[in-house]
């Protein structure tokens, strides 16, 4: 077997540079990031912290709040404290829209990123009959977004913070619609214009998002922008996220295909799942999209047949009370398989194997190696004794 040829099969991801965020790191080779939002009222403190630290305690890395108003971000900095004090920092993000750079510059002092949506710097008048922009009218506004975003950009650099720069497709800049159309194109020039603002004043520590509610829309944006920065050699990492995707099992199959894609392609540092479900249901969305791609393992990685006529015990209940029995655990993979015919060689990757044996009874594997066969009634039983006599075993 070892003359065999080999084939790697992880995914390679692209070289972004390091953001720091508090004490989390995105991008840089770190461990793609997982993050949601609260929907709390933020001037709601205490039900703010509680919901982050909830968020917090089942492996959200960074937690995103909303700030709309000047007492929104008075609010922010009592919940920071707060959780310092009473749990641990947790980074923030501070959501915070264009006519509040008094907002943004208020709350940069006390958390660590600020999330900009650059189709919220409108600066022309609504005007119905016009149809263009002239380069002339579109670089005026440009030079008005650059002296708006100026300050903030100059005050996250200076306290060493980040920035997102957030476009959505659903909320593009009027001149930006008009020059580019509804489409990847008008996103990525939307976020590269605001990146050129920022590294023009020496700013680099950025995340771009480039979120979208059709799945096809996004991932052509996020290829745009990667194929774009590879060629302006800009190495900023990316926030991956499906918008407005929904909720039960369709919600969590949208983000899949477009959060997974991406990540399959190497692309992504960053990623939130967002359902219309409250924010913990979204975090082992996050960690299984992760786990299932090999980009990070938080969880037992249970391979189990989908059974057929050959099965010899009822599949489903013993992968549920093996599932039951095991989830705890970390870093194991755990095959339940239905019969020994495609059984041990389909399972050969798990450290341990349920195998269906003969009526009645099931092998347990450790690896590729039949350890024993034992009685089925006895079979989960067995199998944590297994687990634990290889010293693999932790008490839940
Ligand atoms: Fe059927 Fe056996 Fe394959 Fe399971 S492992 S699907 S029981 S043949």
């Amino acid at each position: 077997l070892s003359s065999q040829p080999t084939f790697d099969t992880t995914i390679k991801r692209r070289k972004t540079r390091p953001v720091k965020v508090g004490n989390v790191t995105i991008g840089g080779g770190h461990p793609v990031v997982v993050q949601s939002m609260i929907n709390e009222d933020t001037l709601d403190v205490d039900g703010s912290v509680a919901a982050i630290r909830r968020l917090h305690e089942i492996g959200c890395e960074i937690v995103r709040v909303t700030v709309p108003s000047m007492a929104h971000a008075k609010a922010l900095a009592e919940i920071k404290q707060k959780l310092i004090k009473t749990y641990q920092d947790v980074p923030i993000v501070a959501d915070v829209h264009h006519n509040g750079m008094k907002i943004a510059l208020e709350v940069a002092k006390h958390i660590e990123k600020v999330r900009i949506n650059p189709g919220l710097y409108v600066f022309e008048k609504p005007n119905p009959n016009r149809t263009e922009y002239t380069k002339v009218e579109f670089d005026e506004i440009g030079e008005k977004i650059r002296e708006t975003l100026e300050p903030l950009v100059i005050s996250l650099r200076d306290q060493g913070k980040a920035m997102r720069i957030g476009v959505n497709h659903g909320s593009l800049a009027e001149r930006m619609l008009f020059t580019y159309g509804d489409t990847p194109e008008g996103m990525v020039q939307s976020a590269i214009e605001f990146i050129r603002i920022c590294e023009s004043l020496d700013f680099h520590n950025l995340v771009i998002s480039l979120k979208a509610s059709r799945v096809p829309v996004m991932i052509a944006a996020y290829r745009l922008m990667v194929q774009r920065m590879d060629e302006l050699g800009m190495d900023y990492p990316l926030h991956l996220g499906v918008t407005e995707a929904g909720d039960g099992e369709y919600g969590r199959i949208k983000s899949t295909a477009g959060i997974a894609t991406l990540l399959a392609d190497g692309i992504g540092d960053t990623i939130r799942v967002s359902l219309t479900e409250s924010p913990e249901k979204e975090i082992p969305v996050c960690y299984s999209i992760l786990q299932a791609l090999g980009l990070r393992k938080t969880m037992v990685e249970y391979v189990a047949c989908p059974s057929c006529g050959r099965t010899l015990f009822n599949l489903e209940e013993v992968l549920h009370k093996v599932r039951e029995a095991t989830k705890h655990l970390t870093g194991l993979d755990i095959a339940v398989m239905g019969c020994i015919v495609n059984g041990p060689g389909e399972m050969a990757d798990a450290d341990y194997g349920y195998v269906g044996k003969t009526p009645g009874y099931i092998s347990l594997y450790r690896g590729r190696e039949e350890i024993k066969k034992v009685p089925e009634e006895h079979g989960v039983e067995e199998l944590i004794n297994l687990i634990k006599a290889d010293g693999r075993w932790v008490e839940p």
